[in-house]
């Protein structure tokens, strides 16, 4: 089967046990947001206990505070009336096995899919890239107690985010499941 078979198929199951989900609020019914990683072994409705209907979750490449992730939490509260985030990068996150320099130069090369060997990333093949890479603020990490403190810092200082909401910083252990907070980023949130 192909993967939009796939998808497909596990669709049509979905829509057999659906059930009442129909007549969920649009608000999130337990007013809270979650800014995490999009990484695949990440399960948020999982890890944090949710069922439809009740958080926000916003997602990105490393769970970044990026401007658009906190365009996405500002309406979260504003119009959805959500009253506390979470940040929650993780361990082993494929955001801290490169920086900048290294993503624009691989894509200037070739924009098809790189290989890592452990400690460096190569392209297979060459060719057909483009620099506009180069151009890109990739927010990359060096270390994750310190992407989430500086991540909570930054949603925390932004004019358009009020001072009552808590927000707390995370780490999810992929090798365990377990969320670890980071008290520094916690406390950067404090409402
Ligand atoms: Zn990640």
């Amino acid at each position: 089967m192909t993967i939009l078979a796939e998808v497909l198929a596990a669709n049509d199951q979905y829509v057999a046990d659906f059930g009442d989900k129909g007549r969920l609020a649009l608000p999130p019914a337990r007013r809270f947001a979650i800014l995490t990683c999009m990484d695949a072994r990440l399960d948020p409705a999982k890890y944090a206990g949710l069922s439809e209907g009740d958080a926000h979750v916003i997602r990105n490449a490393g769970g970044r505070a990026s401007d658009d992730a906190i365009r996405s939490l500002v309406i979260s509260h504003k119009l959805l009336g959500t009253l506390e985030w979470f940040v929650i990068h993780h361990t082993d996150c494929g955001m801290e096995l490169f920086c900048d320099e290294v993503m624009a130069d691989l894509l200037d090369d070739s924009l098809e899919t790189a290989a890592f060997d452990g400690t460096a990333w190569s392209n297979p093949k060459h060719g057909g890239g483009c620099t506009a890479g180069h151009f890109v603020k990739w927010l990359t990490i060096a270390s994750q107690e310190e992407s989430v403190y500086q991540d909570v810092k930054r949603v925390r200082e932004h004019p358009l985010v009020p001072k009552y909401i808590p927000i707390y910083g995370f780490i999810y252990d992929v090798k365990s499941g377990k969320l670890i907070e980071v008290p520094k980023a916690t406390e950067a949130g404090r409402a």
